[in-house]
């Protein structure tokens, strides 16, 4: 089974920076708390997001829940 690392500002993520895990440049790594997601391709019905952000950015996790307010918006 794989460790799920998750860069995005969601309420799923943990607090927490990984102890097993760290970027190459030293940056922590953050890891999902849910025992499962659901990763999906996202719905592009005219293909307008594949051709700006190519096909290997197309993939979503369905569980995703965006943090609001200043927590949210660092961008991580
Ligand atoms: S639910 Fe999905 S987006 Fe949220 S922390 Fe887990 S893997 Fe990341």
């Amino acid at each position: 089974m794989a460790d799920l690392i998750c860069s995005m500002a969601c309420k799923h993520r943990s607090k927490r920076p990984s102890r097993k895990w760290r970027h190459k440049d030293g940056r922590p790594c953050y890891a999902c708390t849910l025992n499962y997601v659901y990763i999906s391709r996202v719905f592009d019905m005219d293909g307008d997001i594949c051709a700006v952000a190519g096909e290997n950015n197309m993939a979503h996790c369905t569980f995703y829940e965006p943090i609001e307010g200043p927590e949210g918006d660092e961008g991580v």
